[in-house]
């Protein structure tokens, strides 16, 4: 199989019939073999009803439920699960996606080797309150990330299909597949200007707390990615700075003491617990011998979960 489509659906019924529609035009047009993965996100209104009618006219539709709502990247992440094409594409269901833009990203895929290509909607129809955090976001995620995309969080996505099979998507973590994919070794990525229509039927499910919660994820994912598996290199890190700055105090007070007992035999100005670096190094070095528990604590959690693979293994002879 071709091209894998994977929707999340959350309250759309009235733009699956004609999402279909267009997508299977544009997939007979050129040629493709296909199947349309639907994931039903929890909706209350007839989303599931409509999938299960297009099912009936057309079997490359297929369709997934969820008993409530678990959001985005749990849909997503169950579509992937599934897919069985050599490419996968992600769009979102409400319309806001073109379908006819998918044969360009699909030859972007095989023909040019990417990994996975995003969209990038250049002439956006959103309200000013979202399109101005959102070029905010973009900044930081590509600062922190390191990866050249204008637009991370565009539902449009195609990915080849090894990628899919080897990223995990969880939480609210739909906005950084490309980051996720990137930790993965999945490195060649690449965008692609796509167009963006106003949404014709339904309202918005991200409100203005997207912001919030997407820079917490980020925080998140940027210290997972790169100290999941090894947390004792970040909290013995910070440990024996802290430990070595309260030791070093340490020694200027001891050697101040001894001076003013054996050597000088000038008093001290003040007594030792008057002294602001007496408490500092004792902060100092309690703080560091509990970050250096932390990391071990946390490395030995860590261990526990070996079995989960982290590593891929892209070709053997
Ligand atoms: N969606 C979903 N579960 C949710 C929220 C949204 O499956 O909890 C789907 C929604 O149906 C749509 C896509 O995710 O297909 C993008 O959502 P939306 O269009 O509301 O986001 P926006 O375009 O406003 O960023
Ligand atoms: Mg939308």
């Amino acid at each position: 199989m071709d091209i894998s489509f994977i929707i999340p659906a959350k309250d759309e019924e009235e733009s699956i019939p004609e999402l279909t529609s267009w997508i299977s035009r544009v997939m007979q047009t050129h040629g493709f073999s296909y199947e349309v993965i639907f994931i039903d996100d929890g909706s209350s209104d007839g989303t599931w009803e409509q999938i299960k009618k297009q099912r009936e006219s057309n079997p490359s539709i297929k369709g997934l439920k969820f008993n409530r709502n678990f959001g985005k990247a749990a849909a997503l992440q169950v579509g992937f699960k599934e897919a069985q094409g050599e490419v996968v594409v992600t769009m979102d269901a409400d319309l806001q996606d073109s379908p006819e833009e998918v044969p360009e990203l699909y030859k972007m895929i095989k023909e040019q080797k990417f990994d996975l290509v995003s969209g990038w909607k250049k002439k956006r129809h959103d309200p000013i309150s979202k399109t101005l955090p959102s070029k905010f976001f973009n900044a930081v995620t590509r600062r922190m990330s390191g990866i050249k995309l204008h637009d991370f969080n565009c539902g449009l996505k195609a990915y080849n299909s090894q990628v899919v099979k080897n990223i995990s998507v969880y939480g609210d973590m739909h906005r950084f597949i490309p980051v996720i994919a990137k930790w993965a070794g999945f490195a060649k990525i690449g965008e692609k200007v796509v167009e963006h229509r106003e949404r014709k039927y339904g309202y918005s499910k991200f409100g203005w707390r997207r912001l919030i919660s997407g820079f917490l994820d980020l925080l998140t994912l940027m210290f997972v990615g790169k100290f999941a598996k090894k947390p004792m290199h970040f909290f013995g890190t910070m440990g024996i700075l802290s430990f070595l700055f309260g030791f070093g105090f340490t020694i200027k007070i001891l050697w101040d003491k001894m001076d003013s007992i054996y050597i000088s035999k000038i008093p001290l100005k003040r007594e030792v617990y008057q002294q602001p670096i007496f408490y500092l190094a004792l902060v100092a070095l309690v703080i560091g011998v509990q970050l250096f528990l932390t990391g071990f604590l946390a490395d030995l959690l860590a261990r526990q979960s070996v079995s989960k693979k982290d590593y891929l293994i892209v070709e053997s002879v």
